[in-house]
């Protein structure tokens, strides 16, 4: 190998391709994908995304999506956090230190950084951090718009639904399930209130027509399942039954269906089944033999043509479902993505600590001060580990347009005459980021900082990469 220092240098080029996105003025990426392109400017979607042929790259995009998995946000913070203890790792070992204590002291560093993290204690106030979580990635009167409808849900009964060549500002909550699908018939209208059926019969019909072995069989078969399904038909009308849910397209069912004036959709996909009954109230109905009271919801139910989709509600709906509006797909896909970290993040709230890069000025001043007391090889290491944090707060003032050098240098000075808050901001160069909402989970920079050096650790103790055999070998 030529290159001593290849697979650090792998991993500082993730950093490299997802710096420029980071903060609320990060630009966005455009990634040419096999099922079209993608616009975004999360750091997860961007890595996810890519095509990647190699270990250091898989381990980047692992690294992503833990963060994204965990906490829902800070994917482009553990990114760059990672690629930049690659980089200073690069300095240590050109001073001739060994591997092993480059490992050593960014483990001793982590302990400290999440230890002092662990001592700071500031309660959420859940709007803020939804700001600062929809940050970068939509406009702020869009983000307020959405946050304030999210906060009337509950993000574990919260579905979302996209409709795009719509106003993003029309974008609403509504108690109840929205999904991509149709009426069966043109001769049911377009809405429908009353009780609700949901018929699950799959499994029940294939089972049946699997034991038929003759063609006299199967006529005889074809006649039961005629009768049967006149005889749904004639049960959901004596049950009252105004809207139907099934599975099964069948000529003969939906024709009984439409002379009985049911409002009735085609629905094979279980989940959005499952959904419509929570929604309504509804128990999902498997053996036709048994309907009864005990399965039926209660719903109105609204086909709306032009966008093809149907909507459940009722005021005692167990599920809410935001309807996204916007643009165009891919604005949409993007600002979903933004829902879901948002989402992510109120699932897990616990205190916060001042964004704006101020808390990693915070860290990395205190590591630098521990350094010494550690003394020896690891000192230094250490000291590389502080001064990687700095590349939040640097590539926040960076994307921001401002003289990041000076930015950094006078938010540190603050830092140590104890403005322990003050942090980057795009109109006044740096501010207090409390006073300003803009805080985040404490528990997200946890995970950043954690998994960021586990994967620097690990790429640091490769000492060479071995193709596997390959199966034709
Ligand atoms: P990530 O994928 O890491 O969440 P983002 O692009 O969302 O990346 O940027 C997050 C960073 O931007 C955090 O350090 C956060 O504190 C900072 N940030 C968010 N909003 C603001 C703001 N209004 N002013 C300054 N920094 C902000
Ligand atoms: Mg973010």
């Amino acid at each position: 190998m030529d290159n001593k220092y290849q697979y650090l240098q792998l991993g500082i080029q993730f950093g490299e391709l997802v710096k420029a996105t980071l903060g609320p003025k990060g630009m966005n990426k455009l990634v040419m994908h096999q099922s079209g392109p993608i616009l975004t400017n999360d750091g997860a979607t961007i890595i996810k995304n890519l095509k990647i042929d190699n270990p250091i790259g898989t381990m980047f995009r692992n690294l992503a999506e833990s963060q994204e998995k965990a906490v829902g946000d800070g994917t482009t913070t553990s990114v760059l956090i990672c690629a930049q203890l690659l980089e200073n790792a690069i300095n240590l070992l050109d001073k001739g230190m060994h591997r092993i204590n480059i490992i050593k002291g960014y483990e001793m560093a982590r302990h400290a950084a999440i230890n002092y993290l662990d001592t700071t204690n500031t309660k959420p106030d859940k709007e803020q951090v939804m700001r600062t979580t929809f940050g970068s990635k939509i406009s702020p009167k869009i983000s307020d718009h959405l946050t304030k409808l999210i906060l009337k849900a509950n993000p574990e009964n919260l579905r979302i639904y996209k409709q795009d060549n719509k106003d993003p500002m029309k974008s609403e909550l509504i108690n109840g399930f929205a999904f991509s699908g149709y009426t069966i018939n043109d001769r049911v209208p377009n809405e429908a209130t009353g009780r609700v059926a949901v018929l699950d019969l799959t499994t029940n019909m294939e089972n049946a027509k699997m034991s038929v072995q003759t063609s006299e069989e199967l006529e005889k078969v074809n006649k039961t399942f005629r009768r049967f399904k006149k005889s749904i038909v004639d049960k959901l009308q004596e049950l009252d039954v105004k809207i139907l849910f099934y599975t099964d397209t069948n000529p003969e069912l939906e024709s009984y269906l439409a002379d009985a004036g049911i409002f009735s959709v085609v629905n094979y996909k279980r989940d959005e089944l499952d959904n419509v009954c929570k929604a309504t109230g509804a128990t999902s109905i498997s053996d036709p033999d048994i309907i009864d009271e005990r399965h039926i919801g209660y719903a109105k139910a609204v086909y709306e043509r032009d966008s093809r989709t149907i909507f459940v509600t009722d005021k005692r709906s167990k599920l809410k479902t935001l309807i996204l509006k916007g643009s165009t797909k891919q604005v949409l896909d993007e600002t979903e993505r933004a829902v879901d970290d948002v989402l992510g993040v109120l699932r897990n709230l616990g205190p916060v600590v001042p964004g704006a890069g101020a808390t990693e000025i915070s860290l990395s001043l205190l590591l630098k001060k521990h350094a010494p007391k550690i003394g020896g090889k690891e000192q230094l290491a250490i000291e590389k580990f502080a001064e990687a944090l700095e590349i939040i707060p640097l590539q926040l003032a960076k994307n921001c347009g401002l003289d990041a050098t000076k930015i950094l240098a006078g938010l540190k000075t603050l830092h140590e005459k104890g403005e322990n808050v003050m942090g980057v901001d795009e109109i006044y160069e740096v501010s207090n980021a409390l006073d300003r909402g803009v805080v985040e989970p404490i528990h997200l920079k946890k995970h950043a900082i954690n998994s960021a050096t586990d994967v620097a650790n690990l790429i640091l103790k490769l000492d060479d990469i071995y193709r596997g055999q390959d199966e034709s070998e």
